[in-house]
């Protein structure tokens, strides 16, 4: 076995403590895979709002309690909070740092009760990444290398190079920032600068200045001292093509040489149709039928009539223009026209909350929805669907479509990113879904058609199922990957 590293995984969400989307659940599982090869990643994550401490088993630690920090001038009081994250054979430490001036809301980005973005989110991340970075010494654990993930975590490598250069325990520390979605990019007035107490050099065109603002996303990508996203194409989309890159091609550009795209990996411990303790039967790709029970008990408490042979698409996230809510939104009468039945789970914009319960109303005995975060229902949809329908106008990697794949839930998704790197076209050899190229309504309808056509067809649909169901998508070939990333990033090459 290689010789492992000491890695500090930075992240604003992990589940089963937070979860807004896919970072949760590869904060949960990355670093467990990276453990059982050898290296000793431990967590860092904000305890947001009271939680059940009891049954996620955290712990107050005595000489990690009420510690202090200066912020924009301020003093806060924290605390260093200890839990494991386990699997099978699996886990990992977690760090949870509790605050009463930053992180007593539930909400992780949104007020909980507002629903609106906190007006200092500037200052709740400013907080995380100072208390990340102040806390390894009291820790007296000294990582390799910081991994970042996401805007939240942009400044570490900022301050790493800048505040705390002169100091001897933190200046040798490597960074990694991992770009999960390169949207999000914690774009904050230029006065929001002046709090962090870092020199003016950082708000530069070679720093966080970005189109007149801070950005915290920009910060990190220009101190980092090796980049990674979370798919091949996406690592080339976001570099390459205006579309994608957000204002920020150019910059990723200049860093090409640094830059590596990894895709991300399933925990088959949590999302398998073989375990799921979420589902009320659990089938192999022996037992197809048993499958069918799962669409029948779904259908039947949503009041949908079940027929094995009408197919059932399932829909599960964020209700966010970038999953393709539009072209949903457009395509609905002409989809409904077809002999299928529809579920979609989901949260998000008020305009498409608003649609989708109006179009439940309306094709009542067709289409469910669940405006709601149900992590119970989303592996229900998973295990009782034919299809899943993923029309993402940019998708960095994407979860669903490989959760699907492993239920026996064939894929339709659109060609870009994380989706065009795990599912290739039905007609293909290794075939496993339907994808469409152009980001419009009338080629996701015909790319569903297609699917509902080969649905008839029961021998080459079971085919086409079978075949997702034996593909391996787990962390063992990405964990390496990140192994290798972080050998290099410590290597005397940079
Ligand atoms: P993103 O991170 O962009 O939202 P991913 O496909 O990478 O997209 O991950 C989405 C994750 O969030 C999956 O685990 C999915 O099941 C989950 N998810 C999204 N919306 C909901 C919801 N309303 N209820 C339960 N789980 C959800």
């Amino acid at each position: 076995m290689a010789k492992g590293f000491n890695v500090l995984f930075v992240t604003s969400e992990v589940f089963p403590y937070s979860k807004t989307g896919g970072l949760a659940d590869v904060s949960n599982s990355l670093p467990q895979a990276l453990n059982s090869l050898g290296n000793d990643v431990r967590i860092v994550t904000p305890k947001y709002g009271p939680l059940d401490e009891r049954r996620l088993q955290i712990h107050e630690i005595k000489r990690l309690k009420d510690l202090k920090l200066n912020v924009n001038g301020k003093d806060t009081k924290f605390s260093i909070k200890s839990s494991f994250i386990h699997g099978k054979n699996t886990k990992a430490q977690m760090y949870l740092l509790e605050s009463l001036d930053y992180f007593k809301n539930k909400g992780i980005y949104q007020n909980s009760n507002t629903k609106k973005d906190f007006a200092n989110n500037d200052e709740r991340f400013l907080f995380f990444c100072k208390a990340v970075i102040e806390i390894l010494e009291i820790l007296q654990w000294k990582p390799d290398v910081i991994h970042c993930n996401d805007w939240q975590t942009g400044l570490i490598p900022a301050f790493i190079k800048t505040v705390y250069s002169n100091n001897p325990y933190l200046s040798d520390i490597k960074t990694v920032f991992t770009i999960h979605n390169l949207a999000y990019q914690g774009n904050f007035p230029v006065s929001s600068f002046a709090k962090t107490g870092m020199p003016d050099s950082v708000l530069t065109e070679k720093g966080g200045l970005h189109y007149g603002q801070f950005s915290y996303l920009k910060t990190g990508l220009n101190y980092a001292d090796m980049i990674s996203t979370v798919s091949e194409k996406y690592a080339e989309e976001i570099r390459t093509d205006k579309e994608y890159g957000c204002g920020l091609e150019d910059v990723l550009n200049t860093k090409k040489k640094r830059m590596v795209g990894i895709l991300n990996g399933i925990d088959y411990a949590t999302w398998n149709p073989v375990v799921d303790k979420l589902i009320p039967y659990r089938y192999t790709y022996q037992e197809i039928p048993l499958k069918y029970e799962n669409k029948r008990e779904l259908l039947e408490k949503r009041k949908i009539e079940y027929d094995e042979d009408i197919p059932l698409i399932g829909v599960i996230s964020r209700l966010v223009d970038q999953k393709g809510f539009d072209l949903i939104q457009k395509a609905l009468p002409k989809l409904m026209q077809e002999n299928i039945h529809m579920i979609i789970l989901g949260t998000g914009e008020e305009k498409y909350q608003k649609f989708l319960k109006a179009a439940e109303k309306k094709y009542k005995n067709k289409l469910a929805v669940e405006i709601n975060f149900d992590e119970n229902l989303a592996h229900q949809i998973e295990a009782a669907s034919d299809m899943y329908l993923m029309p993402s106008k940019f998708e960095p990697c994407g979860l669903n479509q490989m959760y699907s794949l492993k239920y026996g839930t064939v894929p339709i998704v659109r060609n870009t990113g994380g989706l065009a790197d795990t599912i290739i076209d039905y007609r293909k050899p290794k075939g496993n879904g339907f994808l469409f190229d152009k980001y419009d309504s009338d080629e996701m309808v015909k790319a569903v058609q297609s699917a509902i056509k080969l649905f008839q067809d029961k021998d080459k649909w079971n085919k086409l199922v079978r075949q997702g169901m034996s593909l391996d998508f787990s962390w063992k070939v990405s964990a390496q990957k990140y192994m290798k990333l972080y050998k290099d990033v410590n290597s005397s090459k940079l």
